[in-house]
């Protein structure tokens, strides 16, 4: 699989490209754009390029050359889980691809990348070379899932890999990685793609024409959503049979699976979950801090002067506080605004 299979999105492939034809590759890199734009494509590219075994011809240096066993490797995955590649040097990170067992971990990874993956994969091989000799590269899927244990314990690596050692970080979310993250590594941005691409890719994939149009005129440039909207059927049995695999990877039945599900969405959804323990609430993308901190922080200054607006705007100043939706969030309304002598809830911060 070599760059040029990657359509649409020339700016990204030709940095990439760029940094293999001069020598001159990061070591740490950000893929950053909307899902189905074709980042993973391009990070399989890139590794495949780093690990091939076959010496290329003058002036092909960044090429894989796609035949040989290693570029085959690289880009096969294994038939039962966890579903990784088969070459031992281009190792994948996602939440819950890796039973507990091989994490040495009591229970699955269902809210976050674990810090245990990050020891077993990461630093436990960081003193030694790649197997295989050439380099050895990390891809990180939905980097944004990463724990804060997780991701302070990759920082250091992520700074001075050993030689030979690349990360590739893929996000479509990447305001959602803590700020020291984002200093280490160098982003490679991935835009929506155009409707004639979006339309091409999907009828090589087999979607009569007329269906591809429209769909690619609803997927706002992205390939996964466009596949959805033309055949929501096959779309519906793919993600059953990726759902079944994660089953089995964790060892968990459909009903727990359901219960599981449902307590993440509540915990991300709850004052103090997910995004609240990064650190501030606000647009300023500060990393975790004390309570005491993110108030004196400008972007949850913001937000809460926006909070407070709003409230204003919706008349319920005297009002007894319904609750305002700020974001995805329920935030309580003010009890700033209740009439004297009938505060109460918390004090608006
Ligand atoms: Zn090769």
């Amino acid at each position: 699989m070599g760059f040029e299979r990657i359509l649409g999105q020339t700016a990204a492939t030709e940095t990439l490209e760029r940094a293999l034809r001069t020598g001159k590759v990061h070591h740490a890199y950000r893929f950053e754009g909307p899902s189905g734009v074709g980042k993973e494509m391009a990070a399989f590219a890139f590794a495949q390029a780093l690990v091939c075994a076959t010496p290329p011809p003058d002036g092909y240096a960044h090429r894989a050359c796609g035949k040989c066993s290693a570029c085959t490797r690289a880009v096969t995955f294994s038939s039962e889980p966890p579903l990784v590649p088969l070459h031992p040097d281009v190792v994948l990170i996602e939440r819950g691809i890796y039973s507990p067992e091989a994490l040495h971990r009591s229970r699955p990874e269902l809210q976050d990348i674990s810090v245990d993956q990050i020891r077993r994969l990461v630093l436990e091989r960081a003193g030694f070379p790649p197997h295989e000799g050439r380099a050895r590269v990390y891809i990180v899927r939905r980097a944004d899932e990463l724990s804060l244990g997780a991701a302070n314990a990759l920082l250091k690596t992520l700074e001075e890999p050993g030689a030979n050692t690349y990360f590739v970080l893929l996000t479509a979310r990447g305001n959602e990685l803590l700020p020291t993250i984002l200093s280490r590594t160098l982003v490679v941005r991935f835009g929506p793609l155009a409707e004639s691409v979006v339309r091409a890719i999907i009828e090589s994939k087999g979607t009569a024409s007329e269906a591809a149009k429209m769909a690619a005129e609803l997927s706002g440039g992205s390939v996964e959503a466009a596949l959805a909207l033309a055949d929501p059927e096959a779309t519906g049995e793919r993600r059953a049979g990726r759902s079944r695999r994660r089953r089995r990877a964790l060892g968990l039945t459909r009903a727990r699976q359901r219960n599981v599900a449902r307590s993440i969405g509540r915990a991300r959804r709850a004052p103090g979950g997910r995004r609240a323990r990064l650190g501030c609430r606000g647009s300023c993308a500060r990393g975790a801090g004390s309570a005491r901190s993110r108030r004196r922080c400008a972007g949850d200054r913001r937000a809460r002067t926006k909070r407070v607006a709003g409230a204003r705007a919706r008349g319920h100043g005297g009002e007894a506080p319904a609750r305002a939706i700020v974001g995805a969030r329920a935030t309580p309304l003010p009890s700033l605004f209740a009439p004297r002598g009938r505060r109460r809830g918390p004090r608006v911060r």
